[in-house]
Protein backbone atom coordinates (compact mmCIF):
# COMPACT_ATOMS: atom_id res chain seq x y z
CA UNK A 1 0.00 0.00 0.00
CA UNK A 2 1.40 3.87 -0.69
CA UNK A 3 -0.67 6.81 0.94
CA UNK A 4 -0.14 10.81 -0.13
CA UNK A 5 -0.47 12.47 2.77
CA UNK A 6 -1.12 16.39 2.05
CA UNK A 7 -0.12 18.52 5.11
CA UNK A 8 -1.45 22.16 5.72
CA UNK A 9 0.25 23.65 8.30
CA UNK A 10 -1.94 26.77 7.95
CA UNK A 11 -1.43 29.62 10.84
CA UNK A 12 -0.68 30.65 15.05
CA UNK A 13 0.21 27.49 16.24
CA UNK A 14 -0.79 25.02 13.24
CA UNK A 15 2.48 25.03 12.23
CA UNK A 16 4.40 24.37 15.54
CA UNK A 17 1.71 21.49 16.56
CA UNK A 18 2.23 20.12 12.52
CA UNK A 19 5.71 20.09 13.18
CA UNK A 20 4.89 17.77 15.59
CA UNK A 21 2.73 15.59 13.68
CA UNK A 22 5.20 15.17 10.67
CA UNK A 23 7.87 13.36 13.31
CA UNK A 24 4.99 11.52 14.35
CA UNK A 25 4.46 10.37 11.10
CA UNK A 26 7.93 9.74 10.56
CA UNK A 27 8.03 7.19 13.46
CA UNK A 28 4.79 5.39 11.91
CA UNK A 29 6.31 4.95 9.21
CA UNK A 30 9.22 3.35 10.59
CA UNK A 31 7.45 0.79 12.43
CA UNK A 32 4.60 -0.06 10.50
CA UNK A 33 6.16 0.28 7.03
CA UNK A 34 2.58 0.93 5.16
CA UNK A 35 4.68 3.30 2.34
CA UNK A 36 3.38 6.76 3.47
CA UNK A 37 4.52 9.66 1.93
CA UNK A 38 3.22 13.47 2.81
CA UNK A 39 3.43 17.36 0.80
CA UNK A 40 2.75 20.17 1.92
CA UNK A 41 0.89 23.20 0.49
CA UNK A 42 -0.40 26.78 1.98
CA UNK A 43 -3.78 27.41 3.33
CA UNK A 44 -5.46 30.22 5.41
CA UNK A 45 -3.52 33.71 6.33
CA UNK A 46 -0.25 32.28 5.20
CA UNK A 47 -1.79 30.92 1.62
CA UNK A 48 -3.18 34.73 1.39
CA UNK A 49 0.18 36.22 2.09
CA UNK A 50 1.98 34.04 -0.36
CA UNK A 51 -0.58 33.22 -2.77
CA UNK A 52 -3.44 36.22 -2.27
CA UNK A 53 -5.89 33.67 -1.58
CA UNK A 54 -6.68 31.35 1.61
CA UNK A 55 -6.76 28.50 -0.79
CA UNK A 56 -5.01 28.71 -3.89
CA UNK A 57 -5.62 26.62 -6.82
CA UNK A 58 -2.65 24.73 -6.17
CA UNK A 59 -3.35 23.58 -2.64
CA UNK A 60 -6.83 22.32 -3.64
CA UNK A 61 -5.77 20.39 -7.09
CA UNK A 62 -3.03 18.88 -4.47
CA UNK A 63 -6.25 18.04 -1.84
CA UNK A 64 -7.82 16.46 -4.46
CA UNK A 65 -4.64 13.89 -5.81
CA UNK A 66 -4.22 12.89 -1.75
CA UNK A 67 -5.47 9.81 0.01
CA UNK A 68 -5.88 12.44 3.37
CA UNK A 69 -5.07 15.46 4.09
CA UNK A 70 -3.55 16.63 7.98
CA UNK A 71 -4.59 20.36 8.80
CA UNK A 72 -2.69 22.93 11.77
CA UNK A 73 -5.20 25.84 11.98
CA UNK A 74 -6.09 28.77 10.41
CA UNK A 75 -6.69 32.19 11.27
CA UNK A 76 -5.62 35.23 12.99
CA UNK A 77 -6.21 39.52 14.13
CA UNK A 78 -4.12 40.55 11.21
CA UNK A 79 -6.49 38.80 8.75
CA UNK A 80 -9.73 39.78 10.88
CA UNK A 81 -10.36 42.87 8.34
CA UNK A 82 -9.96 41.47 5.13
CA UNK A 83 -13.12 40.83 2.97
CA UNK A 84 -14.98 37.69 3.62
CA UNK A 85 -13.64 35.82 1.02
CA UNK A 86 -10.19 36.54 1.76
CA UNK A 87 -10.50 35.72 4.92
CA UNK A 88 -8.25 32.55 6.06
CA UNK A 89 -11.36 30.71 7.49
CA UNK A 90 -13.10 30.81 4.57
CA UNK A 91 -10.33 28.94 2.88
CA UNK A 92 -10.95 26.18 4.81
CA UNK A 93 -14.31 26.07 4.67
CA UNK A 94 -14.35 26.30 0.79
CA UNK A 95 -12.05 23.16 1.19
CA UNK A 96 -14.13 21.12 3.31
CA UNK A 97 -16.91 22.25 0.37
CA UNK A 98 -14.83 21.17 -2.37
CA UNK A 99 -13.98 18.21 -1.44
CA UNK A 100 -17.29 17.12 0.01
CA UNK A 101 -16.35 16.47 3.34
CA UNK A 102 -19.94 16.26 4.85
CA UNK A 103 -19.32 14.32 8.23
CA UNK A 104 -17.05 16.10 10.56
CA UNK A 105 -16.42 12.97 13.48
CA UNK A 106 -15.18 14.25 17.13
CA UNK A 107 -14.40 11.74 19.71
CA UNK A 108 -14.67 13.42 23.20
CA UNK A 109 -12.74 11.10 25.86
CA UNK A 110 -11.80 12.06 29.49
CA UNK A 111 -8.62 10.17 29.69
CA UNK A 112 -7.61 8.49 32.85
CA UNK A 113 -5.71 11.11 35.01
CA UNK A 114 -7.52 14.00 33.19
CA UNK A 115 -10.71 14.18 34.95
CA UNK A 116 -9.66 17.10 37.79
CA UNK A 117 -8.85 19.12 34.26
CA UNK A 118 -12.34 18.75 33.02
CA UNK A 119 -15.06 21.98 33.56
CA UNK A 120 -17.23 19.29 35.20
CA UNK A 121 -16.83 17.51 38.29
CA UNK A 122 -14.59 14.04 38.07
CA UNK A 123 -17.33 11.67 38.67
CA UNK A 124 -19.41 13.23 36.20
CA UNK A 125 -17.05 12.78 33.48
CA UNK A 126 -14.77 9.86 34.55
CA UNK A 127 -14.56 7.04 31.73
CA UNK A 128 -16.31 9.71 29.34
CA UNK A 129 -16.05 8.44 25.92
CA UNK A 130 -18.89 10.03 23.17
CA UNK A 131 -18.27 10.44 19.51
CA UNK A 132 -20.11 14.07 17.65
CA UNK A 133 -21.05 13.47 13.92
CA UNK A 134 -21.70 17.08 12.93
CA UNK A 135 -23.20 17.33 9.16
CA UNK A 136 -20.23 19.77 7.96
CA UNK A 137 -21.36 21.05 4.29
CA UNK A 138 -24.85 21.87 4.64
CA UNK A 139 -27.56 23.76 6.96
CA UNK A 140 -27.31 27.65 7.95
CA UNK A 141 -23.46 27.86 7.06
CA UNK A 142 -23.99 27.22 3.57
CA UNK A 143 -27.41 27.75 2.31
CA UNK A 144 -28.78 31.07 0.34
CA UNK A 145 -30.20 33.04 0.91
CA UNK A 146 -27.92 34.84 2.82
CA UNK A 147 -27.35 38.42 3.07
CA UNK A 148 -27.66 41.76 4.49
CA UNK A 149 -30.12 44.18 2.92
CA UNK A 150 -31.61 47.95 4.31
CA UNK A 151 -35.17 47.60 5.08
CA UNK A 152 -37.10 51.13 6.52
CA UNK A 153 -33.25 52.65 6.55
CA UNK A 154 -32.16 50.59 8.43
CA UNK A 155 -29.76 47.22 7.70
CA UNK A 156 -30.96 44.03 8.68
CA UNK A 157 -29.21 40.46 8.02
CA UNK A 158 -30.49 37.10 7.39
CA UNK A 159 -28.76 33.20 6.31
CA UNK A 160 -30.83 30.15 5.87
CA UNK A 161 -31.30 27.22 7.53
CA UNK A 162 -31.85 24.30 4.55
CA UNK A 163 -31.44 20.81 4.26
CA UNK A 164 -32.77 18.39 1.20
CA UNK A 165 -33.39 14.86 2.77
CA UNK A 166 -29.91 13.60 0.75
CA UNK A 167 -28.57 15.31 3.01
CA UNK A 168 -30.00 14.08 6.53
CA UNK A 169 -30.16 10.59 5.34
CA UNK A 170 -26.14 10.20 4.01
CA UNK A 171 -25.14 12.13 7.43
CA UNK A 172 -27.44 9.78 9.20
CA UNK A 173 -26.70 6.80 7.32
CA UNK A 174 -22.44 7.58 9.18
CA UNK A 175 -23.71 7.80 12.39
CA UNK A 176 -25.68 4.86 12.83
CA UNK A 177 -22.59 3.12 11.07
CA UNK A 178 -20.89 4.84 14.48
CA UNK A 179 -22.94 3.80 16.50
CA UNK A 180 -23.58 -0.05 15.65
CA UNK A 181 -19.56 -0.27 15.90
CA UNK A 182 -19.37 1.23 19.13
CA UNK A 183 -22.31 1.01 21.92
CA UNK A 184 -25.62 0.91 19.67
CA UNK A 185 -27.07 4.28 21.00
CA UNK A 186 -27.39 7.24 18.69
CA UNK A 187 -29.00 10.31 20.20
CA UNK A 188 -29.73 12.92 17.12
CA UNK A 189 -30.02 16.11 18.25
CA UNK A 190 -32.31 19.31 16.96
CA UNK A 191 -34.75 22.00 16.91
CA UNK A 192 -38.03 19.85 15.77
CA UNK A 193 -40.63 21.97 17.85
CA UNK A 194 -39.44 25.11 16.28
CA UNK A 195 -38.20 24.51 12.97
CA UNK A 196 -39.12 23.11 9.75
CA UNK A 197 -35.91 21.68 9.14
CA UNK A 198 -35.13 19.78 12.07
CA UNK A 199 -38.67 18.30 11.65
CA UNK A 200 -37.55 17.29 8.79
CA UNK A 201 -34.32 16.61 10.01
CA UNK A 202 -36.17 14.16 12.45
CA UNK A 203 -38.48 12.38 10.08
CA UNK A 204 -35.85 11.22 7.89
CA UNK A 205 -33.25 10.20 10.66
CA UNK A 206 -36.08 8.38 12.60
CA UNK A 207 -37.01 6.36 8.56
CA UNK A 208 -32.81 5.64 8.02
CA UNK A 209 -33.12 3.91 11.78
CA UNK A 210 -35.25 1.06 10.26
CA UNK A 211 -31.95 -0.29 8.21
CA UNK A 212 -30.25 -0.39 11.53
CA UNK A 213 -32.50 -2.85 13.49
CA UNK A 214 -29.12 -3.13 16.36
CA UNK A 215 -28.89 0.63 16.89
CA UNK A 216 -31.41 2.44 19.56
CA UNK A 217 -32.27 5.80 18.02
CA UNK A 218 -33.46 8.62 20.69
CA UNK A 219 -34.14 12.56 19.50
CA UNK A 220 -33.13 15.74 22.12
CA UNK A 221 -33.95 19.15 21.51
CA UNK A 222 -30.28 21.03 21.46
CA UNK A 223 -31.45 23.14 24.13
CA UNK A 224 -31.67 20.15 26.73
CA UNK A 225 -28.50 18.44 24.89
CA UNK A 226 -26.52 21.44 26.26
CA UNK A 227 -27.98 21.29 29.42
CA UNK A 228 -27.72 17.41 29.64
CA UNK A 229 -24.03 17.45 28.29
CA UNK A 230 -22.93 19.65 31.52
CA UNK A 231 -25.38 17.84 33.76
CA UNK A 232 -24.88 13.84 33.08
CA UNK A 233 -23.02 13.35 29.53
CA UNK A 234 -22.23 9.72 30.61
CA UNK A 235 -25.39 9.13 29.04
CA UNK A 236 -24.26 9.44 25.59
CA UNK A 237 -22.13 7.34 22.86
CA UNK A 238 -23.34 9.29 19.86
CA UNK A 239 -24.51 12.39 19.23
CA UNK A 240 -25.72 13.39 15.76
CA UNK A 241 -26.48 16.81 14.48
CA UNK A 242 -27.02 19.67 12.39
CA UNK A 243 -23.83 21.77 11.19
CA UNK A 244 -24.48 24.66 13.79
CA UNK A 245 -26.45 22.67 16.77
CA UNK A 246 -23.15 20.34 15.89
CA UNK A 247 -20.45 23.47 16.07
CA UNK A 248 -21.39 24.60 19.38
CA UNK A 249 -22.13 20.80 21.26
CA UNK A 250 -18.74 20.06 20.37
CA UNK A 251 -17.10 23.21 21.88
CA UNK A 252 -18.89 22.40 24.95
CA UNK A 253 -17.89 18.86 24.67
CA UNK A 254 -14.46 19.32 24.50
CA UNK A 255 -14.31 21.81 27.83
CA UNK A 256 -15.64 19.02 29.29
CA UNK A 257 -12.19 17.14 28.42
CA UNK A 258 -10.10 19.78 30.36
CA UNK A 259 -8.56 21.31 27.32
CA UNK A 260 -9.23 22.07 23.44
CA UNK A 261 -5.97 21.09 22.81
CA UNK A 262 -6.69 17.37 23.55
CA UNK A 263 -9.79 16.87 20.55
CA UNK A 264 -8.98 15.43 16.97
CA UNK A 265 -11.38 15.57 14.43
CA UNK A 266 -12.19 14.19 11.27
CA UNK A 267 -14.30 15.35 8.21
CA UNK A 268 -15.07 13.03 5.87
CA UNK A 269 -16.36 12.35 2.17
CA UNK A 270 -18.56 9.14 1.32
CA UNK A 271 -15.17 7.25 0.17
CA UNK A 272 -13.54 7.85 3.09
CA UNK A 273 -11.19 10.61 1.99
CA UNK A 274 -10.78 13.08 4.92
CA UNK A 275 -9.40 16.08 6.74
CA UNK A 276 -8.29 15.38 9.68
CA UNK A 277 -7.36 18.50 12.50
CA UNK A 278 -7.24 19.35 15.75
CA UNK A 279 -10.36 21.26 16.88
CA UNK A 280 -8.73 24.34 18.35
CA UNK A 281 -7.91 27.04 16.07
CA UNK A 282 -4.93 29.24 15.32
CA UNK A 283 -4.90 30.32 19.11
CA UNK A 284 -2.50 33.80 18.71
CA UNK A 285 -2.46 34.28 22.15
CA UNK A 286 0.48 31.71 22.79
CA UNK A 287 1.32 31.15 19.06
CA UNK A 288 5.33 31.11 19.00
CA UNK A 289 6.06 30.78 22.34
CA UNK A 290 6.17 27.00 21.79
CA UNK A 291 3.78 25.86 24.61
CA UNK A 292 0.95 24.57 22.25
CA UNK A 293 -0.43 21.27 23.26
CA UNK A 294 0.19 18.89 20.06
CA UNK A 295 -2.39 16.08 21.65
CA UNK A 296 -5.18 17.27 19.71
CA UNK A 297 -3.08 17.29 16.17
CA UNK A 298 -1.12 13.76 17.46
CA UNK A 299 -4.49 12.35 17.90
CA UNK A 300 -5.86 13.77 14.06
CA UNK A 301 -2.99 11.51 13.14
CA UNK A 302 -4.15 8.54 14.95
CA UNK A 303 -7.90 9.18 13.09
CA UNK A 304 -6.05 9.45 10.00
CA UNK A 305 -4.48 6.39 10.20
CA UNK A 306 -7.82 4.49 10.85
CA UNK A 307 -10.18 5.84 8.74
CA UNK A 308 -8.40 6.65 5.54
CA UNK A 309 -5.61 4.43 5.55
CA UNK A 310 -7.52 1.60 7.24
CA UNK A 311 -4.67 1.01 9.56
CA UNK A 312 -5.99 0.31 12.72
CA UNK A 313 -3.03 -1.42 14.55
CA UNK A 314 -0.76 1.83 13.69
CA UNK A 315 -3.62 4.15 14.90
CA UNK A 316 -3.86 2.48 17.82
CA UNK A 317 -0.46 2.42 18.87
CA UNK A 318 -0.53 6.21 18.09
CA UNK A 319 -2.85 6.91 20.75
CA UNK A 320 -1.47 4.77 23.18
CA UNK A 321 1.67 6.43 23.18
CA UNK A 322 -0.03 9.90 23.71
CA UNK A 323 -1.65 8.21 26.72
CA UNK A 324 1.42 6.96 27.79
CA UNK A 325 3.15 10.22 27.38
CA UNK A 326 0.12 11.58 29.13
CA UNK A 327 0.91 8.81 32.54
CA UNK A 328 4.27 9.82 32.71
CA UNK A 329 2.81 13.36 33.50
CA UNK A 330 4.27 15.30 30.40
CA UNK A 331 1.66 18.09 29.96
CA UNK A 332 1.69 21.54 28.42
CA UNK A 333 0.55 24.53 30.24
CA UNK A 334 -3.23 24.07 29.26
CA UNK A 335 -3.32 20.99 31.38
CA UNK A 336 -1.71 22.60 34.25
CA UNK A 337 1.98 21.58 33.21
CA UNK A 338 5.29 23.18 31.85
CA UNK A 339 6.58 20.79 28.87
CA UNK A 340 6.95 22.72 25.62
CA UNK A 341 5.39 21.25 22.46
CA UNK A 342 8.31 19.67 21.43
CA UNK A 343 8.59 17.94 24.56
CA UNK A 344 5.50 16.53 24.44
CA UNK A 345 5.66 15.60 20.57
CA UNK A 346 8.88 13.84 21.74
CA UNK A 347 7.64 11.55 24.61
CA UNK A 348 4.80 10.47 22.00
CA UNK A 349 7.14 9.05 19.42
CA UNK A 350 9.45 7.87 21.95
CA UNK A 351 6.35 5.74 23.16
CA UNK A 352 5.59 4.98 20.01
CA UNK A 353 8.92 3.57 19.40
CA UNK A 354 9.75 1.93 22.19
CA UNK A 355 5.68 0.21 22.23
P1 LIG B 1 -8.57 28.90 19.58
O1 LIG B 1 -8.97 27.46 19.60
O2 LIG B 1 -7.49 29.27 18.65
O3 LIG B 1 -8.10 29.35 21.06
C1 LIG B 1 -9.00 29.32 22.16
C2 LIG B 1 -8.18 29.20 23.47
O4 LIG B 1 -7.67 27.85 23.56
C3 LIG B 1 -6.98 30.11 23.49
O5 LIG B 1 -6.79 30.58 24.81
C4 LIG B 1 -5.82 29.23 23.09
O6 LIG B 1 -4.58 29.61 23.62
C5 LIG B 1 -6.26 27.88 23.65
N1 LIG B 1 -5.75 26.78 22.81
C6 LIG B 1 -6.17 26.42 21.59
N2 LIG B 1 -5.45 25.38 21.13
C7 LIG B 1 -4.56 25.09 22.08
C8 LIG B 1 -3.53 24.11 22.18
N3 LIG B 1 -3.27 23.21 21.20
N4 LIG B 1 -2.77 24.09 23.30
C9 LIG B 1 -3.00 24.95 24.29
N5 LIG B 1 -3.98 25.90 24.27
C10 LIG B 1 -4.74 25.97 23.16
O7 LIG B 1 -9.90 29.76 19.30
P2 LIG B 1 -10.08 31.33 19.06
O8 LIG B 1 -9.18 32.08 19.99
O9 LIG B 1 -11.53 31.55 19.10
O10 LIG B 1 -9.60 31.58 17.56
C11 LIG B 1 -8.30 32.03 17.18
C12 LIG B 1 -8.21 32.02 15.67
O11 LIG B 1 -8.32 30.68 15.19
C13 LIG B 1 -9.32 32.81 15.00
O12 LIG B 1 -8.77 33.48 13.88
C14 LIG B 1 -10.32 31.77 14.58
O13 LIG B 1 -11.06 32.15 13.47
C15 LIG B 1 -9.39 30.62 14.24
N6 LIG B 1 -10.00 29.27 14.34
C16 LIG B 1 -9.60 28.35 13.44
C17 LIG B 1 -10.07 27.05 13.53
C18 LIG B 1 -9.56 26.04 12.55
O14 LIG B 1 -8.53 26.27 11.93
N7 LIG B 1 -10.20 24.89 12.41
C19 LIG B 1 -10.97 26.71 14.54
C20 LIG B 1 -11.33 27.66 15.47
C21 LIG B 1 -10.85 28.96 15.37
Amino acid sequence: MSASILLLPGDGIGPEVMVEAERMLVAVESRFGLGLEWHRAAIGGAAFEAHGSPLPADTLEKARNSTALLLGAVGGPQWDQLPREQRPERGLLALRKELGLFANLRPVRVLPGLEGASALREERVRGLDLLIVRELIGGIYFSQPRGERRVDGEREAYNTMRYSEAEIRRIAHLAFVAAAERSGRLCSVDKANVLEVSALWRECVSAVAADYPTVQLSHMYVDNAAMQLALAPLQFDVLLSANLFGDILSDLAGAITGSIGLLPSASLDQQGHGLYEPCHGAAPDIAGQGVANPMAMLLSVAMLLRHSLAAPAAAAAVEAAVHRSLEDGLCTPDLGGSATTAEVGEAAVVALSAS
